[in-house]
């Protein structure tokens, strides 16, 4: 079966206000010592004979700032992942951009290399919540990008969006969607703000500098922009994404479903054959790791239950829900049996689940609770 490839390129300009993920201040010497790394990495991996023997049906290049890469050192590791794999003649290649650092040369250069899927980290258009978070892209810069991503000929695209920021209203939500929405990116994926403990936001909301939205506006958020996502032709095929028709994730569906994925770089994580690893989220460490020739892997320790509780999770997320075949088949045991029973009936009653003899899934009233009810369920 195919397998999905996740790469981190860990280096941003700057640090965004509400980010934690494993990130370093740019700088072409340490990109070089980093992308060295990643061939000696690639080359380690395909000597594992249950990874080599399938092909790569999803690459994901994300970060950090993935737009601030070399083009020749991308290249030449391409390169090398061609000599070592078998990539799917239809392979989804997405990478993630800042839309400030977007050029035609650049764009170009990611289509022929075979990028199917430039994805933009738009947030909002709202230039006082940009500032907020830190980002440094104007509004115009997100117009540009995918005018230049149409006219370069790229067929898809993503776009990720940000709600629930302190100080939003409604009105901005909305009005953000609407600017979107003209730009008629064939996905969004629609996140909420979380306050991730150790960021500069967490320490503003800590000190009482920035107030978080309260439960309330911020289901207001969520289901007032997934009425307007739907009503403007997207459909919401897990609690964060939304598509038109045929441009689903496939690379996101995959760990959602379950799937096999290799993770290369600092901070990135793997799954293989019921296996789950993480690599160390220290980029120094990481290049001495691999000068060596040894894998900077922290095996994590997650037991059977623990990822029958992922399934649930993650399955209940998705509008498909939980196939109760592939649930049993996987797990040995039958789903009803891993969710508290009384629980259960009661959501069955209310309506927010949906079950039929192939699947259980919540219902569009039911997503707006996922978390809640999933926590609820789980015995
Ligand atoms: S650009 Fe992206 S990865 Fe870098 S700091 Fe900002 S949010 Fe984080």
């Amino acid at each position: 079966m195919a397998f999905g490839l996740y790469v981190h390129f860990p280096f941003c300009k700057n640090r965004c206000s509400y980010c934690d993920f494993y990130k370093e201040l740019h700088s072409p010497e340490l990109e070089k010592e980093f992308y060295t790394a990643l061939k000696i990495e690639t080359e380690l991996v395909a000597r594992n004979q249950a990874v080599i023997d399938n092909e790569i049906g999803t690459i994901f290049i994300g970060g950090g700032t993935p737009t601030l890469t070399s083009i020749k050192r991308l290249t030449d590791w391409l390169k090398l992942l061609k000599k070592h794999f078998s990539l799917a003649p239809d392979i989804e290649f997405s990478i993630e951009n800042n839309p400030e650092f977007v050029t035609p040369e650049k764009l170009q250069a990611f289509k022929d290399l075979g990028v199917t899927r430039p994805v933009y980290g738009v947030q909002s258009f709202n230039e006082k919540l940009l500032k907020l978070l830190d980002r440094k892209h104007q509004p115009f810069a997100v117009h540009k990008a995918i005018y230049l991503t149409n006219v370069i000929g790229f067929n898809n695209f993503g776009v990720d969006l940000i709600f629930g920021l302190p100080g939003q209203t409604t009105r901005m939500l909305s009005d953000d969607i609407d600017q979107l929405v003209d730009l008629e990116p064939p996905h969004i994926s629609f996140y909420q703000l979380t306050v991730e403990p150790g960021t500069i936001l967490a320490d503003k909301v800590t000190s009482g500098k920035l107030k978080m939205p309260d439960q309330e506006l911020s289901l207001a958020l969520y289901k007032g922009g997934c009425r307007q996502l739907t009503d403007s032709g997207y459909k919401r095929y897990e609690v964060s994404s939304f598509a038109k028709e045929g441009f689903e994730c496939r690379h996101n569906m995959g760990y959602w479903e379950g799937g096999d994925y290799i993770g290369l770089g600092p901070s990135a994580h793997s799954f293989i054959q019921g296996q789950r690893y993480a690599n160390i989220a220290d980029i120094h460490i990481y290049i001495q790791s691999l000068k060596r020739k040894q894998r900077p892997l922290v095996k994590e320790r997650i037991s059977h239950s623990d990822r029958m509780m992922e399934a649930i999770m993650l399955g209940l997320r998705t509008s498909r829900g939980i196939d109760r075949h592939q649930f049993a088949s996987r797990f040995g045991v039958s789903l009803e049996q891993k969710l508290d029973k009384e629980q259960y009936l009661i959501f069955l009653e209310s309506g927010h689940l949906v079950s039929d003899p192939d699947s259980l899934r919540l219902s569009d009233e039911g997503i707006f609770l996922a978390d809640e009810i999933t926590r609820r369920l789980i015995k």
